[in-house]
């Protein structure tokens, strides 16, 4: 497994947005590893992307028939994000490396390990001739890290999922394997333009300062959240709402002038149970209000992904999973939700109950000198086998 690992992630697969040449080497690496385990041949789905020295973006399905037509679908993903700054590493980000207990290279743990743990959890049960109790279907997808538009989301709408799946994403989890994610916050970013008008620091007279009337309307806009939106959730951690003022850009290069204009963010998650409609009523009310004492126009650019309806602990792919990490890991699992951004969510938007787990180290993703532990690589594996299996 290892060895596969490292063979899949010395070939780069970064998205052609953001600078790499995608998937396609990794996908037919993948392919190569599958009909060398005697699996079958897996079917190509291509989303058409002009950005792709390839034209497009490929996924791969492997389906393998089990004791009943329903299928339990596992999901990863091939894209990794770029290796960042080069000197914060210690070693080649290409060139996975075993020191110790630990597999180290870019994509190892993000999302490397679910693509070989799912493949070798099937070829383990070929080798012991056990027919899976569900038809086992491995699905290899492009484009999560930069929001599954050629990946995930269009193969949604290609019908390529039913809704009596029973589907996995192996992308997030702990280190002791305990977290079952099940629910999502709603992500809601927002980019303010504050205008006024540009004068001499000596005569702040004839001017409107826009830094001024930036800073009242930060400070203005992040109490008003945070006292109009104080429900709790226990599923999540924090158990709140979150409203935090993040990226302000540059203005003037100097000190000597009364900024004109201002651009600063909100990257806000919010409970489930919490309209993003309610939140954006809230903005645009201090909006207006800091707009006119400060004699500004405040523009508001909104990017927002409302929460799906969290996957119930009750349903069949919580229920198998749950049984299966016990008797592997000898832990009781916790279900809970997170701050927002994993797959799952296009699946529970259609009414497929999914889950996201694995047992992985925490903090070491899109991180320099990312990295997993072997044993979870193993693990991982034994767990979906044992939901295969039927437990
Ligand atoms: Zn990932």
């Amino acid at each position: 497994m290892v060895t596969a690992l490292s063979r899949i992630c010395a070939l780069p697969a970064i998205s052609p947005h953001n600078g790499g040449s995608g998937e396609e080497a990794k996908a037919k690496e993948i392919e190569k590893l599958i009909s060398g385990l005697g699996l079958g041949s897996v079917e190509w789905q291509r989303v058409d992307d002009a950005k792709s020295p390839t034209g497009n973006r490929p996924s791969l399905f492997l389906e393998v028939k089990g004791a009943c037509p329903r299928r339990l679908c596992i999901l990863s993903h091939m894209d990794i994000v770029p290796e960042g700054d080069r000197s914060f590493w210690t070693l080649d980000p290409y060139s996975p490396v075993v020191r110790g207990s630990r597999l180290y290279g870019r994509g190892v743990s993000d999302n490397g390990m679910a693509i070989i743990s799912s493949i070798y959890a099937l070829h383990t049960l070929k080798k012991l001739n056990i027919t899976p109790a569900y038809t086992v279907c491995l699905v290899f997808l492009s484009d999560e890290e930069l929001g599954s538009s050629f990946g995930v989301k269009p193969l949604l709408e290609r019908g390529l999922f039913r809704e009596d799946d029973l589907v996995i994403a192996p992308d997030s989890g702990n280190d002791s394997g305990d977290f079952v994610e099940i629910a999502e916050k709603s992500m809601l970013r927002m980019e303010f333009t504050v205008t006024g008008k540009q004068s001499h620091a000596a005569r702040p007279d004839t001017g409107v300062n826009a830094c001024r009337a930036a800073n009242l309307f930060s400070v203005e806009l992040d109490e008003a959240l945070h006292t109009t939106f104080q429900e709790k959730d226990a599923l999540f951690d924090p158990s709140v709402s979150t409203f935090e003022p993040t990226r302000r850009a540059a203005n003037v290069p100097n000190m000597n002038t009364v900024p004109g204009k201002e651009r600063f963010g909100f990257d806000c998650r919010v409970l489930p149970s919490v309209p993003l409609d309610d939140v954006l009523k809230v903005v645009e009310r201090v909006r207006d209000e800091v707009s006119r004492r400060s004699g500004t126009v405040i523009e508001i650019e909104v990017k927002r992904d409302d929460a799906a309806p969290p996957t119930s602990e009750d349903s069949d792919v919580a229920r198998l999973l749950l049984s299966s990490i016990k008797k592997v890991l000898n832990v009781k699992p916790v279900f809970g939700g997170i701050g927002g951004g994993t797959f799952a969510a296009f699946f529970r938007r259609k009414g497929i109950p999914a889950v996201v787990w694995q047992q992985e180290p925490e903090g070491t993703a899109h991180q320099p000198d990312e990295y997993t532990e072997i044993e979870y690589i193993v693990n991982n594996a034994k767990v979906f086998a044992g939901m295969m299996s039927g437990n």
